[in-house]
This record gives structure tokens, C-alpha cells and sequence, in this order.
């Protein structure tokens, strides 16, 4: 068996997946959180397939530690821990390569890149670009690689698919030579969904990637969308950073830059606080005061105007991006939505698709209804752009690519 972990580092956490590369089946998944505060935390869950047949219950093993987590290093003690005390062993089934996601590659990285010093130090030197981001993924590099140091580690970055944006797509139109000085252009990220899910989508339709044009939505805290021809992104709705674009759980999307502006000068706000503001305290969390899009639904519907009015701006922004995605692919064959509300909120799919049948887009409201966890078409027969809803797997596409250097 050939197995692959994926470690996702934040500054106080870390998630981790083993998978099996034979089968891309998941053998466990974890949480390290609360690493640095004085109660750490602890999950480490194997899928009920795995665990032996004497031990069967409906649900998947889960077992959990409240321990203190100085630093990462000690988080990883902690998940090695969990592997030898609930498996799978990894004595037993050593790891082919581990795979990290990194969230700004810059205009450097454009494809998975085995990890070396020098590597390194071009993350921590893109940290620039994301101050929160890429320093906490070095933390879990570094670790990782005390944990594991005869194992190749990959980095994966979330920038990496919109390379091939041209530049008509990823200039601002601002001074060229500032832009250029500060690296200031769009990025784009949630690479790793957007590639999956474009790849998924081809082969649901049983067609080759590369005749395909198509949109991927990916809606979930984090929200945004990409125009993909041919396998390639050819235009995404984040920019320099995670910020711009659609409306997201806790993150404006896009806004005139004049309201930072006229913030600053008519409240005193500081930069820092209008960054806070844009993040952490905007998008349907700002408007409803609920950033799930579960809670805005049923405050709506329970007559809360506020929760009504953010809905309305989040579908109203997500279609104004598939019109302009249109425009820019000029054909269309197929949009999915992907991540936590692509995937479960019928509501959004049906408001953000209605009254597009002019453009050959035709929901057909049973299937939208439908739930289900498998990839599947919610456009009806005679609909000339094909609609689905597939499940994105950022894990397994990360794996994915690790393999492919190793
Ligand atoms: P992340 O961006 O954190 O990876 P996910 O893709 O898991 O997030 O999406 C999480 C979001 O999905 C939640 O905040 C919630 O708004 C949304 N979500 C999950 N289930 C549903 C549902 N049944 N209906 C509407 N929204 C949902």
C-alpha cells in the first residue's frame, strides 16, 4: 500500500489525512488545535470500513486528547500518538510522501515542488503576500519534517492553478510599476478545489477536459469562482489575497476600495481595523449576523429583513460572476458547484441559476432538491449547460499531486 499524508497547517492547528494511494480511499483524518494556548485538543478518526470488525459500531472511531501542545513539533508527537494507539500503523504501512498546502506560491510556484531550504525560504519570503497564511504553513513544514525526516515533503499551493491566468486577467489597473515593485495582481486560490472539482466535472460528463469551458463555484466559508477552459483557470474571483470577489461567511468580496478610504478619514478606523473589518466581520456575518449560510435560511425565512437582504446580495454577486464568466468563455458547457453551500444549499443553486435560460442554463428544481454526497447533474436534460453539484476533495487533489513529483 502506497500512502500519502496531507497536512494542512494553520498557525494553531493543523488537520492531517492519510490516504491510500491505491485506492484514494482515507484511512484517517485529525485535528491538532489549540497548539501555544495552555488546553490543547486533540481528533484523530478512522473511517468505519477500517476499524477491525470486532469494534464495528455505525459510526466512525473517533478518539479525542485534551493535553497541553507547546508548538507544533509537539503536535505532531501528539498525532503519531493517535496513529500507533488507533491506526493504521504507520511502522506498518510507511508513508510514500507527504503532501503540504501551502497557500501563496507568488508567481513562483506553479506546480506541486518537493521541498528543499531553498523552497523555504521562498515561502517564508512570499509570507509578504500572506502574512497570516504562509508562515503557519512553514511551522507545519518544519515539523512535519522533525516528525518525518526521511520522507520527501511537497509543497502545494493554493495560487498554483491560476497561473495560466494572461495578464488581461490578473493585472489591476493601477501604476504598472508600483504593481510590478510590490508583486500587487491577482493570485487567485482555492486552486487545488478549483482543479479537482474542473477535473471531476470532465470526467462525470464522460468528456475530455480539454474541450471543455466551464465554471466552478466553490461556496463555502471561503467563496470563489473560477472560469476553466480547457483545464486551464482562465479567470478566478480572488486576488492578491483571499479577500476579493464573491460574498463569503465572514468576508465582504468585492467593495469600492474608496469605502476603506472614507472609513479611515471619517472614523479613524486604522488600516488594521478596516483588514478586520473586510475578514472577520463582513459578508453575511456583517449583514445577518450569522456568517452559515443554514442560519441566514432559517432567519429569512422566520421574517428577519437583514438575513433576507444578505442572501439576496450573496446570490445577486454570485450571478453577476457567472454572467461575466460567461462572457469571458463565451460558451459555457458546464457549471458545478462544489464546497459546504455549492453542495448543500439548493436555495443558493436555484437563485444564483434563475432566469438564465436565455443562456441555455436550465435547473431542474427535483434534482436540485435532491441530497446526496455523490457527484451529480441538477440541470435538466434538454439544458444546454450542463449543471452539477460535485463534492471537492482538496485532500485527495493534494495527495494527488504529491504523487506525481515523487
Ligand atoms: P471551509 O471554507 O471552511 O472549508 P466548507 O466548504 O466546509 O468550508 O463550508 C462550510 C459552510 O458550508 C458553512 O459555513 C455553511 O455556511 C455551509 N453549509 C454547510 N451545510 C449547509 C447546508 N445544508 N445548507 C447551507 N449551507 C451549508
Amino acid at each position: 500500500m502506497s500512502t500519502v499524508l496531507v497536512v494542512n497547517s494553520g498557525s494553531s492547528s493543523f488537520k492531517y489525512q492519510l490516504i491510500d494511494m491505491d485506492t484514494e480511499q482515507m484511512l484517517a483524518t485529525g485535528l491538532v488545535e489549540r497548539i501555544g494556548e495552555s488546553a490543547g485538543h486533540a481528533v484523530h478518526t478512522i473511517p468505519e470500513d477500517d476499524v477491525p470488525s470486532a469494534d464495528r459500531t455505525d459510526a466512525p472511531q473517533t478518539s479525542e486528547r485534551d493535553l497541553p501542545i507547546p508548538d507544533h513539533t509537539a503536535g505532531f508527537r501528539v498525532m503519531l500518538d493517535a496513529f500507533e494507539a488507533n491506526g493504521p500503523s504507520l511502522t506498518r504501512h510507511p508513508l510514500r510522501a507527504i503532501g503540504h498546502r501551502v497557500v501563496h506560491g507568488g508567481k513562483r510556484f506553479f506546480e506541486p515542488t518537493p521541498i528543499t531550504n531553498l523552497v523555504k525560504i521562498n515561502i517564508e519570503e512570499l509570507a509578504e503576500l500572506a502574512p497570516l497564511h504562509n508562515p503557519a504553513n512553514l511551522q507545519g513544514i518544519e515539523a512535519a519534517q522533525k516528525a518525518f525526516p526521511d520522507v520527501p515533503h511537497v509543497a502545494v499551493f493554493d495560487t498554483a492553478f491560476h497561473q495560466t491566468l494572461a495578464p488581461a486577467a490578473y493585472s489591476y489597473a493601477i501604476d504598472a510599476a508600483l504593481a510590478e515593485k510590490h508583486r500587487v495582481r491577482k493570485y487567485g486560490f482555492h486552486g487545488t478545489s478549483h482543479k479537482f472539482v474542473s477535473e471531476e466535472a470532465a470526467a462525470f460528463l464522460g468528456r475530455p477536459l480539454a474541450d471543455l469551458n466551464q465554471i466552478v463555484l466553490h461556496l463555502g466559508n471561503g467563496a470563489s469562482a473560477t472560469a476553466v477552459s480547457g483545464g486551464r483557470s482562465v479567470e478566478t474571483s480572488m486576488g492578491l489575497t483571499p479577500l476579493e470577489g464573491l460574498v463569503m461567511g465572514t468576508r465582504s468580496g468585492d467593495i469600492d476600495p474608496a469605502v476603506l478610504i472614507h472609513l479611515h478619514r471619517r472614523t479613524g478606523m486604522s488600516f488594521d481595523d478596516i483588514d478586520t473589518l473586510l475578514n472577520r466581520k463582513s459578508g453575511l456575518l456583517g449583514m445577518a449576523g450569522a456568517n452559515d449560510m443554514r442560519d441566514v435560511l432559517s432567519r429569512s425565512a422566520a421574517g428577519d429583513e437583514k438575513a433576507t437582504v444578505a442572501f439576496d446580495v450573496y446570490v445577486h454577486r454570485l450571478k453577476g460572476y457567472v454572467g461575466n464568466y460567461l462572457a469571458q468563455l463565451g460558451r459555457v458547457d458546464v457549471i458545478t458547484f462544489t464546497a459546504g453551500v455549492g453542495e448543500n444549499s439548493a436555495p443558493v443553486r436555484a437563485a444564483a441559476l434563475s432566469g438564465l435560460e436565455a443562456f441555455g442554463i436550465r435547473l431542474d428544481p427535483e434534482r436540485n432538491e435532491e441530497k446526496s454526497r455523490e457527484a451529480r447533474r441538477i440541470s435538466t436534460d434538454d439544458s444546454d449547460v450542463a449543471v452539477l453539484v460535485i463534492p471537492t476533495n482538496e485532500e485527495l487533489e493534494i495527495a494527488r499531486q504529491t504523487m506525481s513529483v515523487v
